[in-house]
């Protein structure tokens, strides 16, 4: 999708600069082939030519020796005898020679002289000194042969003038051949220029489509990334909004998907990236079976996933949101263990839910974090849930702050014994007493902490006020037990375990009434850890339970490596037990298995009579729940006891 329109001009601009650079390449070679033949060819004639004439005037000067006597006549019969005498030898003096001269005793004989020519110092220098020699000479811009030689007789010499060919005949030799050759070297050179360009071109070409592909796909999962959804999408909306044809037909509609894994952290930071990694990569393959011409997975990031549905409505994408939590569902085997992911889903649509890319993707996140806050598997955007999301950025700057400030209160919920309806303990639940904002759920902060820093000096916050709390209750006469939730980010503090001794040392409480609670999720992936850091806490003295249970990724299986006291069954399981079977019969399993192993069974979530009744006639014992009481201050729970007394 990206850098298309780059490739199009590097292959253009590659070919262009190729052939102009080898034709180029090849007239420099062809100009410097020319200079070095044509001045080797002319050279070399000009010196073939010359001994040719030095050979001629050595003979002529032979035939001076045997020139008549002269002594006797004029001038004119000198010359006329003389002409004579030459004309009988006439091949040494042929039609090129263009000026023939002699010199005898004193007297200058012009023999032939077909040509005027003006002063020359070379050959008047020879002249003069009767030195033999010879050279070039141009008259009228053309090159001619000169060639003096002394003559003893008569103490003179004699000069021929003769015209150069080696020039001409270099030229006429080169014509042809420097022509055919010039042709070959230029089409050697075209032909080599569009071999190379395509080769390259094709390279590119390979390179560019890589390119191209890791630019627009996540090189793990190997799913289109978040850029090539940005496009996608705006290439979708862009003629819809600019043809403003948004129509009452699910055409033109679109739905965006964001899907969340849950607890996915706690896989990465307990098992290892290498088995998160593996995981992505699984549930990016049945992400993927999902695809059709409307539908479009992309990984966008960490744990997150989107799907983008053209032509499609919110009902639709319910649709979907619903397989896809099914899907997820599926365990998944890695390493011998085995996860059961769940992802949290938000869903918005345009045009209802935003007409841009930004806009769409900020709602899907609003509506995806609702869902996960609340377990709600998907959500689809409402105006409503903007409220709550800012508020939940601005406060992750105030963490610090409320820490030291003590903004943390405990709330406790109890705990009762379904037989007869006593509170047999309460649960620490942590509430933020905003001085803006009132009183905060942990929903709205929790993950925050889990996310930050000071997630191992909160929780110690946390296990002292309930301590303390304990201690007020126990000099009150109340000897009731307190859970304290520990997020799975705490298993890596050191000090928790020591930290925990101390305080029960200071408040002098014993630890058999302090219990830790744990979320299943976090038990199951990182066992070794867990196990260890228990077995610390066990050493301590205080009680364990597995919240949340049935949620995570665990198999039952696993519940009997770690010495836990307590099991909490997840309300999920409870919400329909009145009427669904399924969950009975799953609530039935966990209570045997628990038997067996025994541990005691809590059942979260008890809301109504109907279910406590249920729950009652399939033999839960303990239990939890807004039908027993909603987490109260402290001071609720005091009246509450002591009124019963
Ligand atoms: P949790 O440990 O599962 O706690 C039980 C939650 O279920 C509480 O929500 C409680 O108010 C709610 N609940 C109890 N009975 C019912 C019921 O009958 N129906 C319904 N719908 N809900 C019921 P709360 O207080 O909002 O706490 C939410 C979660 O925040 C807790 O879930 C726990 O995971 C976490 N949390 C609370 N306090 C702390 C803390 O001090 N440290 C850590 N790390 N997590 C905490
Ligand atoms: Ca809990
Ligand atoms: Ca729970």
């Amino acid at each position: 999708m990206n850098g298309d329109v780059e490739t199009i001009n590097l292959n253009t601009d590659l070919r262009r600069h190729l052939l102009f650079g080898s034709i180029g390449l090849s007239i420099v070679v062809l100009i410097i082939f020319i200079i070095v033949t044509y001045r080797l060819s002319s050279d070399l004639g000009e010196s073939i030519e010359s001994a040719y004439i030095k050979n001629h005037v050595e003979k002529i000067s032979e035939l001076v020796k045997d020139i008549p006597d002269l002594e006797a006549l004029s001038t004119v019969e000198k010359n006329k005898k003389l002409k004579g005498y030459f004309s009988e030898h006439s091949h040494y003096i042929d039609k090129d020679v263009v000026s023939f001269q002699l010199w005898l005793t004193g007297e200058i004989f012009k023999i032939k002289n077909d040509i005027t020519f003006g002063f020359n110092p070379d050959i008047a220098t020879s002249i003069v000194k009767k030195e033999s020699s010879d050279g070039v000479i141009k008259i009228k811009g053309e090159r001619y042969f000169w060639v003096y030689q002394y003559h003893p007789k008569g103490d003179g010499g004699l000069l021929v003038i003769r015209k150069v060919y080696a020039l001409d005949q270099a030229i006429e030799y080169m014509y042809t051949r420097l022509s055919i050759s010039a042709f070959l070297t230029f089409w050697l050179a075209i032909w080599f220029a569009l071999l190379i360009s395509s080769l390259i071109t094709k390279k590119f070409i390979k390179g560019n489509v890589r390119l191209n592909y890791l630019a627009n796909h996540d090189t793990l999962t190997q799913l289109p990334n978040r850029s090539y959804l940005h496009e996608m999408v705006n290439q979708y909306l862009k003629p819809i909004q600019t043809t403003k044809n948004i129509t009452n037909q699910d055409v033109n509609k679109a739905c965006i998907l964001l899907i969340d894994l849950n607890k996915f952290k706690d896989v990465n930071d307990t098992m290892g990236h290498q088995v998160g990694d593996v995981l992505l990569k699984s549930i990016a393959i049945r992400l993927s079976r999902l695809v059709d011409e409307n539908t479009h997975v992309f990984r966008y990031g960490g744990d997150e996933f989107v799907i983008w549905q053209e032509n499609s409505v919110e009902a639709t994408a319910i649709i979907q949101a619903e397989k896809i939590i099914k899907k997820f569902r599926q365990p998944v085997l890695i390493n011998g263990f085995q996860f059961e992911m769940s992802a949290s889903i938000g869903i918005a649509c345009y045009p209802q839910n935003g007409v841009t890319f930004n806009e769409l993707f900020k709602h899907a996140d609003i509506a995806m974090y609702h869902a996960k806050r609340l377990r709600l598997g998907y959500q689809s955007y409402e105006k409503s849930l903007d409220l709550r999301s800012g508020l939940r950025v601005n406060l992750g700057g105030q963490l610090n702050h409320a820490l030291a400030q003590e903004q943390f209160v405990l709330h406790f919920q109890p705990k009762v014994r379904l037989t007869d309806g006593k509170i047999f303990g309460v649960e620490a639940l942590v509430r933020w007493q905003h001085p803006v904002e009132g009183l905060l759920a942990p929903d709205m902060f929790i993950n925050i902490i889990e996310q930050s820093d000071i997630v191992h000096e909160f929780t110690r916050y946390i296990f002292k006020q309930a301590i303390a709390q304990c201690k007020r209750w126990m000099q009150q006469n109340i000897r009731l037990s307190v859970a304290v939730n520990i997020s799975p980010y705490n298993l890596m503090d050191p000090e928790l375990t020591s930290f925990i001794q101390k305080q029960l040392d200071f408040y002098q409480v014993p630890a058999a009434l302090i219990e830790v609670e744990l979320t299943e999720s976090a038990t199951m992936v990182g066992i070794e850890t867990t196990k260890k850091v228990f077995n610390e806490l066990k050493g301590v003295g205080v009680k364990l339970s597995i919240d949340d249970f049935g949620t995570g990724m665990s198999s039952l299986a696993y519940i009997k490596q770690l010495h836990v006291d307590y099991i909490k069954v997840d309300r999920s399981f409870i919400t329909n037990i009145v009427t669904d079977i399924k969950d009975e019969a799953i609530i039935m399993s966990i209570l045997l298995l628990c038997q067996k192993l025994n541990r005691e069974v809590i059942i979260e979530g008890v809301e109504t009579k109907e279910q406590k009744e249920k729950l009652i006639s399939l033999g839960c014992k303990l239990a939890q729940g807004f039908y027993f009481s909603k987490p109260v201050p402290a001071e609720v729970i005091t009246a509450q006891l002591t009124s019963a007394d």
